[in-house]
């Protein structure tokens, strides 16, 4: 029989076979589709004829079709429903791949190419997308070290080859720790749950093959349990638990795979002639310097822990009154903290609940959708990676623009977290290609013929990753590696954070948050109560993610640090770290930073795109209404339909007329007005 990875694909809008893909493809597969990429490399650089933008950049583009074909799947598998075969192939294929990444990245006879057409550009007659593309190409192999000559060259190749093996080996080690875990709860210990955490509990228990309920590690789980568990010496033991993963020893201990990542990432830099990695990183980003990043976050921190401060007075005081006296620990937060938002905005997340379905969210998204870009959805019966996962086509006045998958429960083999991937993504170049767009996210699963329930923030997870999807399904460009979300870093989570914005418009909740029972809608003032609560505990957040975006720019400039938990500690001192947070992602289990190299020194992003994302829906507000077409336009044209057609400060004051100060994001957060 042949691979089914290497055959044409004769499914449904070309996506993958699934059904017929098994684990056992992978490898041969792989090694075929490798195999094929080396000779159209080869054909490339050893081209007799001298470069043209045909024969060299488009060639470039269309290079490694095959691989795509093998590794689109297998990436999906592997982090939405890994087991140990997947994660044998994953260790196997990742120093090839870092390997072959450096064959096309670091070679200096595709570089003399390019470097001639980049040198002769002006009279070649290029579009500006062509010129752009060129412009890039010839930007990433001079950062990939394709300059590079005898003992640098190589060195660099090792130390890429060795950073790919230890980013899977963190990745891999957090899932493990991830699934070893869980508490039993007798029914003494349910004190305090509500029916949403019991029932979760119940399904985690059934999953683990265990009697009764469990609390897990999965964040679905863990932090309603941290919200409501009035027992503090289990919420201690969970939460101790929960903060340690990738740092209990033994073979799956994270924290000298960071040292040795952050050691290699300088070396790295200074290989290729630059001071520290941030500097080598930042280089392209739109913040483009380390300092930069610094100022933005330090104008958050001074407010965002002021106001911390004193919300850990008045839980301290709560907390004294329920008979505790002691000091406020961080896993008395979460508890103190949902305690008083009941109190202040009469609020109860367990009445709440009912009215935010998983399927009516879904629904709201794809109105959105509608309404400002025109889109429609209809479900699509197709097999997919998993039962759980579900397909929708996207057309535009009856024209078809992509195909949306969503895949949206917990399970054991998934990665944690909420993410947005292409399984293909869209370019012209090889025909009018639409792209293949999969959001994943890790809401608690219900039991059998109960409806899924999300809380508030599920809900804007939920429009968080739909952004990124609008991202890719509405790009319009010839060229795929500037296609859809293939933009800076710290540009990237714009349009991803805007779109968590018509959550908030109160005709989208009032219209699609009905009750899971009697399908009434949310009382208006419920609706206006759970509003206003949305950006409730700001200081909270705000101080848990700006430490680890600190500790991380921190480890990426100057000197690596040979003791990446002592400096982290003295970071964190220095900032005057709140006692009872801690950061969002201490370094053991910070897989933004060392999974792999697309956050490292860039988790500062999600900030620097909440500065524009506020501004950007004031555009809005300012033009007329959450809905106003002629923005929704502007917003398509300049930033969703466009890609890395032009950097990313010209896209966004093209769409805004200017760039953003950080005034609206401190109002969006409630901390510009902190005593
Ligand atoms: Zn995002």
């Amino acid at each position: 029989m042949t691979n089914p990875l290497l055959a044409d694909w004769k499914t449904s809008f070309g996506l993958p076979p699934f059904a017929d893909i098994s684990d056992e493809d992978f490898a041969p597969g792989f090694e075929a589709a490798l195999t094929e990429a080396r000779a159209e490399l080869a054909a490339i650089i050893e081209n007799s004829d001298p470069p043209t933008f045909a024969n060299t950049i488009d060639a470039l583009e269309l290079m490694g079709e095959g691989l795509h074909k093998v590794l689109s799947p297998f990436y999906t598998l592997a982090g939405v429903d890994s087991n140990p075969a997947r994660e044998a192939l994953q260790r196997e294929f990742s120093p090839k791949l870092a390997a072959w990444g450096s064959e096309v990245s670091m070679n200096p006879h595709l570089f003399a190419r390019v470097d001639a057409l980049w040198q002769d550009r002006d009279n070649l007659d290029l579009t500006a997308e062509q010129l752009r593309v060129l412009e890039l190409t010839r930007r990433n192999l001079v950062r990939a070290g394709a300059q590079l000559e005898g003992f640098a060259f190589d060195r660099l190749k090792q130390v890429k080859e060795r950073l790919a093996v230890l980013g899977t080996r963190f990745t891999q080690n957090l899932l493990a720790d991830e699934r070893a875990w869980y508490m039993e709860l007798d029914a003494v210990d349910l004190e305090g749950l509500p029916d949403f955490v019991l029932a979760t509990a119940k399904a985690a228990a059934e999953e683990q093959g265990a009697e009764g309920h469990v609390v897990t590690l999965s964040r679905s789980l863990i932090v309603p349990f941290l919200q409501f568990s009035s027992r503090r010496d289990l919420r201690e033991r969970a939460y101790e638990a929960w903060t340690s993963r990738g740092a209990n020893g033994g073979e799956t201990d994270n924290r000298a795979i960071a040292t040795e990542i952050l050691t290699l990432r300088e070396e790295r830099a200074h290989l290729l002639g630059y001071d520290d990695f941030a500097t080598y990183k930042l280089e392209t980003e739109m913040a483009k310097t380390p300092d930069a990043v610094r100022k933005l976050l330090m104008e958050v921190w001074e407010p965002a822990r002021a106001q911390a401060d004193l919300d850990a007075q008045s839980l301290a005081a709560m907390m004294h009154n329920d008979g505790v006296n002691d000091a406020l620990e961080p896993w008395d937060w979460r508890y103190y903290s949902e305690k008083r938002r009941a109190a202040e905005h009469d609020l109860d997340e367990a009445e709440l609940k009912p009215y935010l379905q998983l399927d009516r969210m879904i629904e709201a998204a794809f109105d959105c959708a509608t309404r400002l870009f025109g889109l429609e959805f209809k479900p699509l019966d197709v097999k997919l990676h998993h039962p759980d996962a579900r397909a929708w086509e996207v057309t535009r006045n009856g024209e078809h623009i992509a195909v949306f998958i969503g895949d949206y429960f917990a399970r054991g083999g998934k990665r944690s977290g909420a993410w947005c991937s292409a399984l293909r993504s869209q370019q012209k170049l090889r025909g009018d290609i639409r792209p293949h767009v999969i959001n994943v996210c890790n809401f608690a699963k219900p039991a059998k013929g109960s409806p899924a329930l999300l809380s508030y923030d599920d809900a804007r997870t939920l429009f968080h990753e739909f952004g990124h999807a609008l991202h890719q399904m509405l790009s319009n460009v010839t060229y795929e590696s500037i296609s859809g979300t293939s933009v800076a870093r710290d540009f990237v989570e714009l349009p991803s954070q805007l779109f968590e914005h018509w959550l908030e418009v109160p005709e989208v909740l009032q219209k699609y948050a009905t009750h899971a029972k009697t399908g009434k809608p949310m009382p208006a003032d419920m609706l206006q109560r759970m509003l206003d609560a949305a950006n409730y505990d700001q200081g909270f957040s705000t101080v848990e993610y700006v430490a680890s975006a600190m500790v991380d720019i921190e480890f990426h400039t100057g000197d690596a640090p040979e003791d990446p938990m002592a400096m982290q500690a003295e970071i964190l001192e220095s900032m005057g770290m709140p006692p009872a947070i801690r950061m969002r992602h201490a370094t053991p289990h910070f897989a933004h930073v060392f999974a792999g190299d697309g956050y490292s020194s860039a988790y500062y992003s999600y900030m620097w795109s909440e500065v524009m994302d506020a501004d950007a829906f004031a555009a809005f507000e300012e033009a007329g209404g959450a809905f106003h077409e002629a923005t929704a336009r502007k917003l398509e044209d300049h930033i969703l339909s466009v890609g890395g057609l032009r950097d990313a400060d010209v896209l966004y004051t093209e769409f805004r007329g200017r760039l953003p100060g950080v005034d609206a994001l401190l109002k969006g957060r409630g901390l510009d007005n902190v005593a």
